[in-house]
C-alpha cells in the first residue's frame, strides 16, 4: 500500500537551508528563512519575552485544559492590537486563539464555505508560498491578481491587480496581506487600500486580511491602517494575525482568527463554529506563547521599544543596501529595495542570476528571488551590494 504514494518533494525553503549548513565557505550568507536577526545576525528571544516567561514560571500556574478558543487576555489584547484600543468594531467582532498564522488561515480557510460555499479564494502573484496551498486544501478554488511595482514610481500597480479581479465574483474572497507583503515588500498605500475596500463593497468580495508582520513597515497603528480601515466599512471581514514576528514567538505558535460580522447578535454563533473547526483539527491552541503575549500587551512598552529597534534596523538595512547600489551604479530598479517594506524584498534579478548569488558569492535566497533583508548582518551590506551588482 505505501508504494502507492506518490512521490513529493521536500519543501524548497528547507532543501536550501540544508544547502546552507553544508556550506564550508565562511562568508556564505542566510537571506533564506524569515526570521529576524540582530546587527550579529542572531534571533535572540526578546528580553521582553525572557521576562514574561520568567514571572509565568515563578507562577508555576496549572497545565490543565484551557477553553477552546485559547486565553481569552490574549484574545483581548490581540484584538484590541488590530483594531485599536478604542475601535467601535470590537464590539462586533469574534476572534479566537490559533496556533500561529498560519493556523488562523487554515480554520479560515475552513470557514468560509459555512458563509459562502463554493466560494474562489483571491490571493496575490506573487504570494505567501503557504496561501495557495492552506486555500486549496481547505477545498476553496482559487484566482490570481498580480502584485506588482509600476516602474516610474515603485508603488504598486493597482490597476494590474484591478484588471485581474475584474474577473472575482460575488461571495469570493480577496485575500490581502496586512502590510509588509510577503515576498514583495510592495505595500499598499491608503488611497490603495480605499479602492479595494470599495471593490469588495462594490462586488460583493469577503476581505481577509493577513496581518504577519504588524510594527516591522511603519510602526504598529501605521501597519494596522489598511485593516482598520476596512474594518470600519465592513459588516463582513476576516483576519489573520501572527505574534511569531513581532513579538519573536516563531515556535510558539501563537497567532489569531478574527471575524468581523454587522452587529454582536451572531458572535457567539461565529465563535461555536470556530472552535468546531479547530475541535476536529487540534481542539485548542497551545498555551505557552499566548500567556506571554498577553502579558505583553498588558505592559506594552518594553516589547513594543525593541520591536521598534528590530523595524528600525530594517528600515536601515533597505537604505544602506539601496545606497551602496547606488553608488556602484547598479540599475535604477535595485532602488526598489528602499521603498519596499518589511522583511522580505524580491530581488529584480533572474533565477539564474540567483543560482549565482549561492555559487559564486555564497549568498543564499530563494529560488523565487526572495531574500530576508533582516537576515543581513550591518557589516555584510556592502558585499552583498557588490554581489548584487557582478551578477545583474
Ligand atoms: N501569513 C504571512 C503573510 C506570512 O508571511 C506568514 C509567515 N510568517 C504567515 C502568515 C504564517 O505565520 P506563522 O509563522 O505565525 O504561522
Amino acid at each position: 500500500m505505501i508504494s502507492r504514494l506518490a512521490p513529493a518533494e521536500s519543501d524548497p525553503l528547507w532543501a536550501l537551508t540544508t544547502a546552507f549548513a553544508h556550506d564550508q565557505r565562511e562568508e556564505k550568507i542566510d537571506l533564506v528563512v524569515g526570521v529576524y536577526r540582530d546587527a550579529e545576525g542572531k534571533t535572540p528571544v526578546m528580553q521582553a519575552v525572557q521576562d514574561a516567561e520568567a514571572r509565568l514560571a515563578a507562577s508555576a500556574a496549572s497545565k490543565s485544559y484551557r477553553c477552546l478558543s485559547g486565553n481569552l487576555e490574549f484574545i483581548d489584547g490581540i484584538s484590541r492590537f488590530l483594531l485599536g484600543p478604542d475601535s467601535p468594531v470590537l464590539d462586533r467582532q469574534c476572534t479566537i486563539q490559533t496556533v500561529g498564522g498560519t493556523g488562523a488561515l487554515r480554520l479560515l480557510a475552513d470557514f468560509i464555505p459555512h458563509i459562502s460555499p463554493g466560494a474562489t479564494a483571491w490571493i496575490s502573484d506573487p504570494g505567501y508560498v503557504n496561501h495557495h496551498p492552506i486555500m486549496s486544501a481547505a477545498g476553496l478554488k482559487l484566482g490570481a491578481y498580480r502584485w506588482q511595482e509600476q516602474e516610474h514610481d515603485h508603488s504598486l500597480d493597482l490597476a494590474a491587480a484591478m484588471e485581474d479581479l475584474a474577473e472575482a465574483q460575488a461571495g469570493d474572497v480577496l485575500l490581502l496581506h496586512g502590510c509588509c507583503h510577503n515576498p514583495s515588500g510592495i505595500d499598499p498605500t491608503l488611497e490603495h487600500w480605499q479602492a479595494f475596500s470599495d471593490l469588495c463593497r462594490e462586488k460583493k468580495l469577503i476581505p481577509l486580511v493577513d496581518i504577519a508582520y504588524q510594527g516591522f513597515g511603519d510602526g504598529i497603528e501605521e501597519d494596522a491602517a489598511g485593516l482598520r480601515l476596512m474594518a470600519r466599512e465592513h459588516e463582513l471581514m476576516l483576519v489573520v494575525a501572527s505574534c511569531s514576528k513581532n513579538m519573536g514567538l516563531y515556535c510558539e505558535r501563537t497567532g489569531a482568527a478574527m471575524i468581523i460580522a454587522p452587529d454582536a447578535k451572531p458572535l457567539e454563533n461565529i465563535r461555536f463554529t470556530l472552535e468546531r473547526i479547530a475541535r476536529a483539527n487540534y481542539s485548542m491552541p497551545p498555551d505557552h506563547g499566548s500567556s506571554v503575549a498577553a502579558m505583553l500587551f498588558q505592559d506594552p512598552e518594553p516589547w513594543l521599544a525593541e520591536l521598534e529597534a528590530c523595524r528600525r534596523r530594517v528600515a536601515d538595512i533597505r537604505r544602506d543596501l539601496a545606497d551602496e547600489l547606488l553608488k556602484l551604479g547598479a540599475a535604477e530598479k535595485f532602488q526598489s529595495l528602499r521603498y519596499q517594506k518589511g522583511m522580505f524584498s524580491l530581488l529584480p534579478i533572474t533565477p539564474a542570476q540567483m543560482d549565482r548569488l549561492r555559487q559564486d558569492f555564497g549568498i543564499y535566497g530563494t529560488t523565487s528571488c526572495r531574500i530576508n533583508i533582516a537576515g543581513l548582518a550591518s557589516h555584510q551590506t556592502p558585499a552583498v551590494a557588490k554581489a548584487l551588482f557582478a551578477v545583474s
